[in-house]
């Protein structure tokens, strides 16, 4: 099976789930962060991480229901290292730091708090509040750390409701051309 198509399968059989706690499906939401991500003419392969980001939640289960979350899923881990098979660190590093993006936004930027949406709120606190002093430090000496405060933003702007952008299965030829089996 190519990249494309393993993707295609995992969205296939989880993608029309609601975003959680958003009003658009995880689906619609990746599209609209690729969407984002091609608009401001970001590299090929940030496209695809904004593609990517969440497919770490299409991987694993956990509720739809945001109210039922009592520990962080980790979401961003599990992709990474599901897209690290597949694509280069171009594409997976900035997946994998896309939720210690937020926490870094939230602690150097007091206006990036200020326009989360609740539900990206109530995850903030699971996934460990705002990045401490030496936590930001440390955070910008990783090598795709500005790549990945770009796929954050790519990520807060995935959620408006009926935004027309592509079909998945227009980013064939990109997902391929980029994909490592
Ligand atoms: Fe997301």
């Amino acid at each position: 099976m190519s990249v494309a198509d393993e993707i295609f399968a995992v969205f296939g059989r989880r993608g029309a789930q609601a975003y959680f706690g958003e009003r658009v499906s995880i689906t619609e939401h990746s599209l609209q962060a690729a969407h984002a991500a091609q608009v401001e003419g970001a590299p090929p392969s940030l496209v695809v991480a904004a593609l990517l980001h969440d497919i770490g939640h299409l991987l694993e289960d956990v509720p739809d229901d945001i109210a039922e979350w009592t520990v962080d899923a980790q979401h961003e881990e599990i992709g990474s290292r599901w897209l690290a098979t597949r694509f280069a660190p171009a594409v997976c590093q900035p997946v994998g730091l896309h939720v210690p993006a937020k926490r870094y936004l939230c602690a150097i930027d007091a206006r990036y708090v200020a326009q989360l949406s609740p539900a990206s709120v109530r995850t903030l606190e699971l996934q460990g509040g705002p990045m401490s002093a030496p936590e930001v430090a440390a955070f910008e000496n990783e090598p795709f750390f500005r790549d990945a405060v770009r796929v954050r933003h790519w990520d807060d702007l995935g959620k408006r409701v009926g935004l027309t952008t592509a079909h998945l299965t227009e980013y064939r030829t990109l997902l391929e051309s980029l994909g490592n089996r």
